[in-house]
C-alpha cells in the first residue's frame, strides 16, 4: 500500500486520478518548497461512486456484529502497527508536514491506539434496561446515525482521520473521507490499511474541491453526521452546509490555549513543559500554548529558562534526527509568524529569540518569544499555529485570565502549579475542553477531546467520541393488557 497511494480510493480500490478527469494537485515538500509528488484528485462523479457504495454497505454494516467490527478494528490496528516500525510511512508524513520524524512515528502509534481503544469501547458498551414506571421496561440501546463524512486537516493526517474513521466504524456508520489537499498521501495510505479488513464501500475517499465532493456528501440522504477538523473559519462554512439537515456535527476547530505559570510554581519544570506544549508539531497543533500567562514571583527564572532553551532549538530539515523544528507545511505561514512578530514588536513587544535564524529555502520560521507582549496584540488573542511565543506577566491571577476569557476559542489550556488542588480550581476556570496541569501533552484516546465556543462543538476520544456516530432507541414495553 505504500507504494501506491492514491487520491481516490472507492470499493477497496484506488482510481487513478486521470479516469477521473479532474485535475492533479502538487504535493510540497515544505522543507524544500518543492513538489515531490502530483496527487490525481475525483470530480463530483467519483464522489457520488463512493457515496452511493457507502449508502449500498450501510444495511449490512449497521447490523454486522458488534464483534465482527471490532476485530476488523483491531486487524487494522496490527497491520498499522507493522507499518509504523518502518521509516517509510513516518517518511511520508514528514515530507508532506514538516514535522519530525519521531513525531511522525509517534503519530503512527497513537493512531494504533485508536483503533484499539474504539473496538475496546464499542464491546463495553452494553443494552441499558431500566424499570422506572411500573410494569414499563424500558431497554435503550445504541444504533449507528447513518453514513458519516469525515473531514481532515493537514497537520495530523493519519491521526486525526483514524480517530474519526475508528468511532465511525466501530458504531456501523459507513465512511465517506475527504483528507487535506496539503498532506494526502499519508491520509491515503490509512485509507488503504483500513479497506484491506473493511467490506468494499464501507470506507469511500476521495480528494477534490469542497464544491464536487462535500456538498454533494452533506446534501444525501444517507449521510447522518459530518465530523469536521479544521480551521474555525471553515468549521463555520461547514456547520452552516450541515445545519439544514440537522446533521449530527462534530467540529473540531482552531484554539487559543492559555499557558498559566502559578506563583507557586517550580519555573524550571514548568519552562519545559512549556517547550513541549508550544512546540510539538512546530507549533502547529490545535492544542499548543498560545497565550504565555506568568506570576511575576517567578517570571524571571521561568523567562530566562524558556528563552534559554528555545534558543537552543535546532531549525531544520526535519528528517535530520538533531532537528527540534521543522518547517511549517502552508507556504505562507512563515510570513503569516514574521507578521504576528512584527504587530507584537511594533507596539512594545521583545522579541528575544529573533526569527531569521532558519534555513533560507522551505517554509521555515525560527521559534520567537515575545515578552511583553499586549495582551490585545494578534499573537496573544488569535491562533498563532506557529513556533511563536508571546508572554505576559500577570500580577492578577482574575486579571490574566480574563485575557483568555476575551477570546472567543476553548480548546486546551495548561496550568503549571506546585499545590495540585490550587491547580485544578484554576484549571476549572478555564474555557477548555482538555487542561494539562504540569503536562504538556494531556490528551490520550481513552478521554473526551473537544471545544467549546469557537473552537467547535462534540467530542473525539473517549465514550463521548463513539456516541458522536451513534443514536439511541428507547423502546418502553410494558406485559399485554397489564
Ligand atoms: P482548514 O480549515 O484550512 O482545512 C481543513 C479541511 O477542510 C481540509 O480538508 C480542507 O480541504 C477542507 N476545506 C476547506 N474549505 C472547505 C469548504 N469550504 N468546505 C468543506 N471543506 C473545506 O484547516 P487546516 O489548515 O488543514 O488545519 C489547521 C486548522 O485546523 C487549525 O486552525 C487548527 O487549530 C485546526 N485543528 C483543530 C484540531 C482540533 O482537534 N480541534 C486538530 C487539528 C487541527
Amino acid at each position: 500500500v505504500l507504494a501506491t497511494p492514491s487520491a481516490v480510493r472507492i470499493g477497496g480500490r484506488a482510481v487513478p486520478g486521470a479516469v477521473t478527469g479532474a485535475p492533479t494537485l502538487p504535493v510540497v515538500d515544505p522543507s524544500t518548497g518543492t513538489a515531490f509528488a502530483e496527487v490525481g484528485t475525483g470530480g463530483s462523479a467519483d464522489a457520488a461512486r463512493a457515496l452511493t457504495a457507502a449508502t449500498d454497505a450501510l444495511p449490512t454494516w449497521a447490523t454486522t456484529p458488534v464483534a465482527v467490527r471490532a476485530a476488523a478494528l483491531r486487524a487494522i490496528a496490527d497491520d498499522i502497527e507493522a507499518l509504523a516500525t518502518r521509516p517509510d510511512w513516518a517518511g511520508l508524513i514528514t515530507r508532506e508536514t514538516g514535522k519530525r520524524l519521531a513525531e511522525s512515528t509517534a503519530e503512527l502509534g497513537l493512531t494504533v491506539t485508536y483503533f484499539r481503544v474504539m473496538a475496546d469501547l464499542v464491546e463495553r458498551q452494553e443494552e441499558q434496561r431500566l424499570t422506572v414506571v411500573p410494569q414499563h421496561e424500558h431497554r435503550v440501546s445504541a444504533r449507528p446515525v447513518g453514513v458519516a463524512a469525515v473531514l481532515t486537516p493537514w497537520n495530523f493526517p493519519v491521526s486525526i482521520p483514524a480517530r474519526k474513521i475508528a468511532p465511525a466504524l466501530a458504531a456501523g456508520c459507513p465512511v465517506l473521507f475527504k483528507p487535506s489537499e496539503l498532506a494526502p498521501l499519508s491520509s491515503m495510505v490509512l485509507a488503504a490499511v483500513c479497506e484491506r479488513h473493511l467490506p468494499d464501500g464501507v470506507l469511500g475517499t476521495v480528494l477534490g474541491t469542497p464544491a464536487d465532493v462535500v456538498s454533494p456528501w452533506l446534501a444525501a440522504p444517507a449521510v447522518r453526521a459530518v465530523s469536521f477538523t479544521g480551521s474555525t473559519r471553515v468549521g463555520r462554512l461547514v456547520a452552516t452546509e450541515a445545519a439544514p439537515r440537522f446533521l449530527r456535527t462534530v467540529m473540531e476547530l482552531g484554539g487559543c490555549a492559555p499557558f498559566v505559570v502559578l506563583p507557586d510554581a517550580d519555573p524550571q519544570a514548568a519552562a519545559q513543559t512549556l517547550m513541549v506544549a508550544k512546540y510539538r508539531n512546530n507549533g502547529q497543533s490545535c492544542i499548543a500554548a498560545n497565550q504565555i500567562l506568568v506570576a511575576r514571583e517567578v517570571a524571571g527564572e521561568f523567562v530566562e529558562a524558556f528563552v534559554e532553551a528555545t534558543r537552543a532549538l535546532r531549525v531544520g530539515d526535519p528528517r535530520d534526527p538533531g532537528t527540534d523544528i521543522g518547517p511549517l507545511a502552508p507556504a505562507g505561514d512563515p510570513a503569516r509568524m514574521a507578521g504576528l512578530v512584527d504587530e507584537a514588536v511594533a507596539r512594545g513587544a521583545r522579541a528575544v529569540a529573533p526569527h531569521g535564524a532558519a534555513p533560507s529555502a522551505g517554509h521555515y520560521a525560527a521559534p520567537t518569544v515575545l515578552l511583553d507582549a499586549p495582551v490585545d496584540s494578534h499573537a496573544m488573542t488569535g491562533e498563532i499555529f506557529g513556533p511563536v511565543a508571546p508572554v505576559h506577566v500577570y500580577d492578577d491571577l482574575d486579571a490574566a485570565l480574563a485575557v483568555h476569557h476575551a477570546t472567543g476559542y476553548g480548546l486546551a489550556g495548561y496550568v503549571c502549579g506546585t499545590d495540585l488542588d490550587a491547580a485544578r480550581a484554576v484549571a476549572d476556570r478555564l474555557r477548555a475542553g482538555i487542561v494539562g496541569i504540569n503536562t504538556g501533552t494531556p490528551n490520550t484516546p481513552w478521554v473526551p477531546f473537544g471545544g467549546l465556543g469557537d473552537s467547535g462543538v462534540g467530542y473525539e476520544g473517549g465514550r463521548p467520541g463513539l456516541e458522536a456516530f451513534q443514536t439511541h432507541l428507547s423502546v418502553a414495553s410494558r406485559p399485554a393488557g397489564a
